[in-house]
């Protein structure tokens, strides 16, 4: 399959900028003509430099969504709580356009849509139609699909995308996790950003008003992001100790006689886990290829590993599909 001209039928030009070093920037960036005018849409990627004059689209504020570069251009695009989480983490000032999910922006005449992915609080999907009516959907990080809409370029996530690997099925367990909330000493390991929130809000869903405790970072993160709908939470140590919430990897400084548990989808870690995770598994995935029903699907993140893995299993089963390493990179020396 000739990716390049795929795109080409479709009014898209799909890009890796390449650095004189030869490496490759983060994720891409996407063509195209809108209005007369030549677009770039700059994927979840970094600026090359001041003078990089594409749009950013900044699907949410993980790192590995490059967000902390992109933020400070006046053209990159976040929404207001994906700005917000970028400044808090990185203490910087975003520089760009911020929206509420839901909202649609104007861009230099293109419409940009934008909806719920569920994943981390202000996480976006982008839709947008070029010159000649082709839609695109850009998803970054996914835990629920049901808002997208139908497309014909799908660029999407596929971090648990490996249809042979069964830690790749999986479903959330809210009855383990309620059942946690019944000991009288409890510490969740969970990021600070993302896992952390939905904790929290978890907690609140489940009807437990006792004050949470927090390590620094994440309740910085809580309050600002959850406000109110947190009710009390605090530092660690602040409160009787009864319900606590840090990272995965300092649950073992919370008392020696706390239960606790490591809320993932993944199973490396030395707790037991409770499996509450921050994207859809493989079947959510599937599912939303069927619900948005692409001519063409762009898997763009992880940027190796399972990406190849859903890929593979999209071009088996009769939709065209590729991976950022079937995509012609350029070398950008002039930015
Ligand atoms: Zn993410």
């Amino acid at each position: 399959m000739d990716v390049t001209r795929r795109l080409g039928d479709m009014g898209f030009t799909a890009i890796r900028r390449r650095t004189s070093g030869g490496k490759c920037k983060p994720h891409f960036s996407l063509s195209f003509k809108a209005g007369g005018n030549d677009i770039t849409f700059g994927i979840d990627t970094t600026r090359l430099s001041r003078s990089d004059d594409q749009y950013f689209l900044i699907t949410h504020a993980h790192t590995d969504h490059y967000g902390k570069s992109a933020m400070l251009s006046k053209r990159s695009i976040a929404s207001d709580k994906t700005a917000m989480a970028l400044e808090l983490r990185h203490d910087l000032r975003f520089e760009g356009m911020r929206f509420s999910v839901g909202e649609a922006l104007d861009v230099e005449g293109v419409e940009v849509k934008t909806y719920h992915t569920y994943h981390s609080i202000g996480s976006t999907a982008f839709y947008w139609e070029n010159e000649v009516g082709v839609r695109a959907l850009v998803t970054g990080d996914i835990k629920d699909h049901k808002d997208l809409p139908k497309c014909d370029l799908l660029v999407m996530e596929a971090t648990y995308g490996n249809p042979g690997d069964l830690s790749c099925i999986f479903k959330d367990d809210y009855d383990a996790f309620e059942a946690a909330l019944g000991e009288r000493h409890v510490g969740f390991g969970a990021y600070s950003f993302g896992k952390a929130q939905r904790a929290v809000s978890l907690i609140r869903e489940m009807g437990d008003e006792r004050p949470i405790e927090m390590d620094r970072s994440a309740l910085m993160l809580t309050r600002h992001l959850l406000g109110d709908e947190a009710g009390e939470i605090g530092r660690l140590g602040e409160f009787d100790g009864g319900l606590c919430i840090t990272s995965p990897w300092s649950l073992d400084r919370l008392p020696y006689g706390m239960k606790k548990y490591v809320l993932t989808g993944q199973h490396y870690y030395d707790h037991p886990c409770i499996c509450i995770s921050d994207h859809t598994d493989f079947n959510g995935l599937r599912e939303l290829v069927e619900q948005v029903d692409p001519k063409f699907v762009i898997v763009y993140h992880p940027e190796m590993g399972n990406s190849v893995n859903f890929a593979k299993f999209l071009n088996q089963n009769g939709r065209e599909a590729c991976t950022l390493a079937d995509l012609s990179p350029v070398r950008q020396t002039t930015l």
